[in-house]
């Protein structure tokens, strides 16, 4: 029997790549939805062609604008309107923001059923410290701007977590065993699905790996915290020692600082020491 829903949007994550990665909740509420707003109707329509559905689907994608919205927000003010994305949970790296903060000033009840989220999957798969996590969506595609971010990220206490393309992995992997110096790094590819892998290790380790054996497929890529504070003055100068060398001292020192959380200004003027 079809669920009877109340006017409004519904955030409805869907699978990421096993199709039974679905909750019930989320069948009854595109079962019960008046229309259904996605990314591609053509992905949309194979997923509920797959739990027998057939229903109105409404283009909701990056390019929508403010009339896109207002037709939707007009419709879920007296029907059940669902949004759904491609793959996974709306709004993480996908549309949905927009249209849900007009939701809410407009007075529009707002509901989001919780599913599969890439950055989660990869996050409770790779071994890495799960307590603390910052997702930041995908890492910019040029060098200068990703390195920036990567830098910006540095000295936060937590796992990051990179959604990223196959193809440009390697220039990924490179830029954080440099700006991201002697962290442990996972690379979490087509979770969910029949080719699922999760690998750990040093940055330049799974470069070469990749190197060897062209990743396909989806990406989910992440970086443990910062390794703790070196316990002496021997330890910092032993991790100084190693980056000069290859690096002159102020690299030496910016590497080992983002590594530590020690002092930039300290360790320079130790590395000019020991040079
Ligand atoms: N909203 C989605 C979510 O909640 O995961 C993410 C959409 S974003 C446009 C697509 C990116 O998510 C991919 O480029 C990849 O980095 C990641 N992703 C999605 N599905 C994945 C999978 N099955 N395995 C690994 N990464 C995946």
């Amino acid at each position: 029997m079809e669920q009877q829903l109340s006017p409004g949007l519904y955030i409805v994550a869907t699978p990421i790549g096993n199709l039974g990665d679905i909750t019930l909740r989320a069948i009854d509420t595109l079962r019960g939805a008046a229309a259904i707003a996605c990314e591609d109707t053509r992905i949309t329509g194979k997923l509920l062609h797959h739990l027998g559905l057939e229903k109105r689907m409404i283009r909701y994608d990056d390019h929508a604008g403010e009339n896109d919205r207002a037709r939707l927000l007009a419709l879920a003010a007296e029907a059940p309107v669902a949004l759904v994305s491609d793959a996974g949970t709306p709004l993480i790296s996908d549309p949905g923001f927009r249209l849900v903060r007009a939701a809410r000033e407009a007075g529009i009840a707002v509901t989001s059923l919780p599913g599969p989220s890439a950055a989660v999957v990869a996050l409770t798969l790779s071994g890495l410290p799960s307590d603390r996590f910052l997702f930041a969506g995908f890492l910019p595609a040029k060098d200068k701007a990703r390195r920036d971010t990567l830098a910006e990220l540095a000295a936060v206490p937590a796992t990051l977590v990179f959604y990223e393309t196959a193809p440009r992995l390697d220039d990924a992997l490179a830029a954080i065993g440099e700006v991201l110096a002697g962290r442990e790094v996972a690379v979490a590819r087509e979770l969910t699905k029949k080719f699922e892998e999760c690998r750990s290790g040093p940055a330049a380790d799974l470069a070469a790996h990749y190197r060897a054996h062209p990743p396909k497929g989806e990406i989910v890529l992440l970086v443990g915290p910062p390794v703790a504070a070196p316990a002496s003055a021997a330890d910092a100068d032993a991790l100084l020692r190693a980056e000069l060398a290859t690096a002159k001292p102020s690299q030496a020192a910016a590497r080992v600082a983002r590594a530590t959380g020690l002092d930039r200004k300290m360790l320079y003027a130790r590395a000019l020491e020991l040079k």
